[in-house]
C-alpha cells in the first residue's frame, strides 16, 4: 500500500503528493516545520511541537490556516491512514502559491503538509558504541538574522554545516557561534557531562529550543543529576567526561570523539546511558 500524505485537508498517495513550483516554500524557503515522533500510537509531546510550530509561524508572520486542535486531529488522521503506530512525522507549513517575486502578500494561502515515515536516524551500533563528531567552519546563524529558535524551512545554515561534517567523515557536526561558543549540531542539541554535572548551551536565542533537550533537563532533575545551562567552548568539548546529542529522530545519542579527540573513556558514558534508558521509558509511557 502506498503511503498517504496530507495536503490541505486531503490525503494523497505518496506519488501524487505534489505542490506547486510557485509555492514560496520552494522558491524562498518561506515556511516553517516540525519533526515529531509517534511511539506505540501515541505522539510524543505533540502539544510542545505545535506550540513551537505556531511560535515559529508567528515570528515569520505566517498565519497557519487552522487551529492547533484541528492540526492535531489532522496529524492523528494521517498517522491512522498510514497504519503507523511508530513513526516519524514531518509537519510543514509553506507560505503557499505566489508569484516569482518575494512579496508574501501575493501568496494565496499557506499550505499544510503532513508526511509520515518509519525512519530512525542513526543505526543501532551508534547508540551502543557512540558517534564521532566534528566542529565545522560554518557559524550558526546570528539570532538577529533569523532566530535559531525558529524552525523555518530555510535550513541552508545547517545543511552547509552538515556537508562540512560529512566531508570530514562525521555524521553530525557541531556549530559554533560567531564568538566561538558552542551552539548545537545541524539537527540535534548538544550536552556535555563534566565531573558529574550536565551542561548545555542556554536556550535563549542561539539554538533551537529542542523538545528532547527539555525532556532531558526534566529527567536530570528527576534523577538528581546536577544540571546547568552555560556557555561552552571547544575547550569544554575536548575536556568533557561525556557528551551526547538530543533530537526527536536521534533521541539521545552518545558522542565518543570530537575533532578526533577522545571523549572520556572513548565509550558511551554512564550518565548518558542512564538518561537514554529513562528517556526511552518516557516515550513509551507518556499519555
Ligand atoms: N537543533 C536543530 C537545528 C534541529 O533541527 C533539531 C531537530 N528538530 C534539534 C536541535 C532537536 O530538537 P527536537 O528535540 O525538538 O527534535
Amino acid at each position: 500500500m502506498s503511503s498517504k500524505v496530507y495536503i490541505d485537508g486531503n490525503l494523497y498517495n505518496r506519488e501524487d503528493a505534489k505542490i506547486s513550483v510557485f509555492d514560496h516554500g520552494l522558491l524562498y524557503g518561506d515556511g516553517v516545520f516540525e519533526g515529531i515522533r509517534a511511539y506505540n500510537g501515541r505522539i510524543f509531546r505533540l502539544e510542545q511541537h505545535l506550540n513551537r510550530l505556531y511560535a515559529s509561524a508567528k515570528y515569520i508572520m505566517l498565519e497557519i490556516p487552522m487551529s492547533k486542535e484541528d492540526l492535531s486531529s489532522a496529524v492523528l488522521l494521517t498517522l491512522e491512514a498510514n497504519g503507523l503506530s511508530d513513526a516519524y512525522i514531518r509537519l510543514v507549513i509553506t507560505r503557499g502559491v505566489g508569484t516569482l517575486g518575494l512579496d508574501p502578500n501575493r501568496c494565496s494561502s499557506p499550505s499544510v503538509i503532513i508526511i509520515t515515515d518509519s525512519i530512525a536516524l542513526y543505526p543501532q551500533e551508534f547508540y551502543e558504541n557512540g558517534l564521532e563528531v566534528v566542529t565545522v567552519p560554518t557559524v550558526r546563524s546570528h539570532p538577529s538574522f533569523i532566530s535559531p529558535l525558529v524552525k523555518s524551512l530555510n535550513y541552508l545554515n545547517n545543511i552547509l554545516a552538515k556537508i562540512e561534517g560529512l566531508n570530514a567523515g562525521a555524521m553530525e557536526a557541531i556549530m559554533l557561534n560567531e564568538q566561538g561558543f558552542v551552539t548545537e549540531c545541524t539537527g540535534d542539541n548538544i550536552f556535555v557531562v563534566k565531573e558529574g554535572v550536565i551542561e548545555t548551551p542556554p536556550a535563549n536565542g542561539g539554538i533551537l529550543d529542542g523538545i528532547t533537550r527539555n525532556a532531558v533537563i526534566e529527567l536530570a532533575e528527576e534523577m538528581n543529576i546536577p544540571f546547568r545551562e552555560t556557555a561552552l567552548t571547544r575547550y569544554n568539548l575536548y575536556t568533557a567526561d561525556e557528551c551526547f546529542l538530543t533530537g526527536t529522530a536521534a533521541e539521545i545519542i552518545p558522542v565518543i570523539s570530537i575533532d578526533k579527540r577522545t571523549v572520556g573513556a572513548g565509550k558511551p558514558g554512564q550518565i548518558t546511558l542512564d538518561l537514554l534508558a529513562k528517556f526511552r521509558g518516557l516515550t513509551q509511557s507518556e499519555p
